[in-house]
């Protein structure tokens, strides 16, 4: 039988090191803990030099509070701190450090040199060697701190030999560094990889000039800023345009209470709220803050800091969500197509080229009974006659007030000029049976004819709610279906029914339609059916978005100019007009500007 073995308590450099493990994971952690102890130190210049991704130095340097002389040992003492006394403290961390572990764990796997001055004491300096103190003297120093750590991990192999390539550790430094500039924007910093500049950040910038920096001008410049409070919390930052999605999401940074963090939660609640207006597969970009009470949340939660833990994640999730969806609608970059409501009544919109187009309805209320459920429920499946589009212009909700004016048929007579308003839009014509070319006073858009039409079936069913009208069908429609389709269209059966099917199993291997939904031409409402069974269609949203799919025109119907301006007539009051309900976008616009830049005109 084995002896039980003595329980010794392990020397303190043995200690640092293990806690290193934890904390020390490569030198963009060394380099994120002692520039985090510089702005803890109130610092407002610091400057960063690296040598080889940081393995042979990594020095900071600042100009904040200063370590008194005899200070220094404790501070590369394990669980020496200046920033915690009790564990009240602990529920209102207001700094970043606090767990006094850093200069231990990275003194011990580094040889560390510490110097430092207070305002009105003297300068001095100590050397650690692995843990263990070498050397400790005086020196002649400005006001400030300078740490330099070299030979990092030399004593531990293991990790050495789990570092990345040098250009690897540097970027991964230099991330880190623009990570916590993003969030002092009132600090000067200066990266040097060896003695070359690799970022300099002034003091005073903002955050768009300091993320134009790294992130490409176009999407900084195109970026809404976030802004809201709500009590003690508060969101602010810029998010992305959906149109600069990309399929990568490395490009969301989030802090809490300014400390850079990898949160799921905040993560989720900023994709929720790009939801139809990105595609399911990309990410969007985003550098937000959220600020909250510190005893809402618990950064005690990983030696390393990034991770955090909160009171109620459900708020934070909503307060998130709903500051950039608000920053998504008021900044949406498609404004309304007209912004003043212009003179013209309906008789002058005639069907020839160009024509002017009505302002936007989106303000106005739908008048009683002729909201926008019965008033656009069967348009779609008449929509191929311009009949039906005439009756759009004849009864536009929220046009009570347009100048009553008799319908005439095109007479020879010659009919007045519209009157142009210089603010108004001009249909052009239909391109490629696809794009609708509308052209304002100084852009031009095209208009994705399938996208924008599924975007209004979209309002008008969600408008409708499960109510869908529904067609018979004399001969029953009969669709063969696996065992497992058989669950998914039983999972779903409530919703189907509510868009206005009639199902009925036959020997649970088919699927009997007996009726479809008015929107559906039987065959569009088998692939309806096949779609919604494939692809795991299940909210009453997705299926909206798979029927509004399947009835809207597709790219390629020709439009004549009535129907046209009918589907953007009802277009573009929508909200989320920009975007197709799989998140696709509706409309793209050059204004002159960017043609000039496009055909050199101007540099
Ligand atoms: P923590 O930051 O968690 O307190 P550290 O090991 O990082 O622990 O630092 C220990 C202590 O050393 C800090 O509490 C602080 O008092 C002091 N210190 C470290 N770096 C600096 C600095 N750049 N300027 C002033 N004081 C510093
Ligand atoms: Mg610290």
């Amino acid at each position: 039988m084995a002896h039980p073995r003595q329980i010794r308590l392990l020397p303190p450099e043995l200690q640092n090191q293990i806690a290193a493990g934890e904390v020390v994971e490569r030198p963009s952690s060394v380099l994120k803990e002692l520039v985090e102890n510089a702005l803890d130190a109130g610092a407002t210049r610091i400057r960063v030099q690296i040598r080889d991704g940081g393995q042979s130095c990594i020095r900071v340097s600042d100009n904040g509070s200063g370590i008194p002389g005899e200070q220094l040992e404790l501070a590369v003492t394990r669980h020496a701190t200046s920033k915690l006394e009790s564990l009240h403290d602990l529920n209102d961390i207001r700094s970043f450090g606090f767990r006094g572990e850093a200069l231990p764990s990275i003194a011990s796997v580094s040889r560390f040199r510490l110097s430092s001055a207070t305002r009105d004491g003297e300068g001095a300096v100590l050397e650690v060697l692995h843990g263990r103190v070498t050397g400790q003297g005086h020196s002649a120093m400005p006001a400030g701190t300078d740490v330099e750590v070299t030979d990092l991990f030399a004593n531990v192999p293991a990790r050495l030999k789990f570092l990345k390539q040098p250009s690897t550790e540097t970027r991964k430094c230099a991330d880190l560094l623009v990570r916590i500039a993003l969030a002092n924007l009132h600090v000067d910093f200066e990266l040097l990889n060896g003695e070359r500049t690799m970022h300099r950040f002034l003091a005073g910038e903002d955050l768009a000039r300091r993320l134009g920096s790294i992130w490409p001008r176009e999407l900084v410049e195109s970026a809404h800023s976030v802004n809201l409070e709500d009590g003690l919390f508060s969101v602010h930052g810029l998010v992305g345009d959906p149109a600069t999605a990309q399929a990568r999401a490395d490009r969301i940074l989030v802090y809490v209470n300014n400390r850079p963090v990898q949160d799921r939660t905040i993560v989720s609640a900023i994709r929720e709220a790009y939801r139809g207006r990105i595609l399911g597969k990309e990410y969007p970009q985003a550098v937000l803050f959220l600020r909250l009470p510190p005893e809402e949340v618990d950064v005690n939660v990983h030696p390393a800091k990034t991770e955090v833990r909160f009171q109620d994640e459900g708020s934070v999730f909503r307060i998130v969500r709903r500051a950039v969806v608000q920053a998504l609608e008021a900044g949406s970059v498609l404004a309304p197509l007209v912004e003043h409501p212009s003179q013209l009544s309906v008789s002058q919109v005639r069907p020839v080229l160009p024509v002017t187009l009505h302002p936007p309805r989106e303000a106005a209320p739908a008048p009683p009974g002729n909201d926008i459920t019965t008033h656009d429920r069967d348009w779609p499946a008449k929509f191929s006659s311009s009949a039906a589009a005439q009756r759009l212009f004849e009864e536009p909700p929220g046009y009570q007030n347009a100048p009553e004016t008799p319908r005439q048929a095109p007479s020879a007579a010659p009919e007045p000029e519209p009157r142009q308003d210089p603010g108004a839009i001009r249909y052009l014509g239909q391109f490629a049976d696809t794009y609708l070319v509308l052209a304002g006073q100084d852009e031009i858009t095209l208009i994705d004819q399938h996208a924008a039409h599924e975007r209004v079936l979209f309002h008008m069913l969600r408008a409708q709610g499960s109510r869908g009208d529904r067609r018979p069908l004399l001969m029953p429609l009969e669709i063969p279906i696996h065992p497992a389709q058989a669950a998914l269209a039983q999972e779903i059966w409530t919703q189907l029914d509510g868009l206005g099917f009639s199902l009925e199993f036959s020997g649970g291997q088919r699927l009997l339609l007996n009726a479809v939904p008015a929107l559906l031409t039987p065959a569009k409402a088998r692939e309806f059916i096949e779609d919604a069974l494939s692809n795991k269609a299940r909210t009453m949203e997705d299926l909206w978005a798979v029927m509004a799919c399947k009835a809207a025109i597709k790219a390629g119907d020709v439009l004549t100019p009535d129907e046209a301006l009918a589907l953007i007539d009802s277009w573009q009051g929508l909200p989320d007009r920009n975007y197709c309900p799989h998140g696709r976008p509706v409309a793209q616009r050059w204004s002159t500007g960017d043609l000039e830049k496009l055909f050199k005109r101007r540099p």
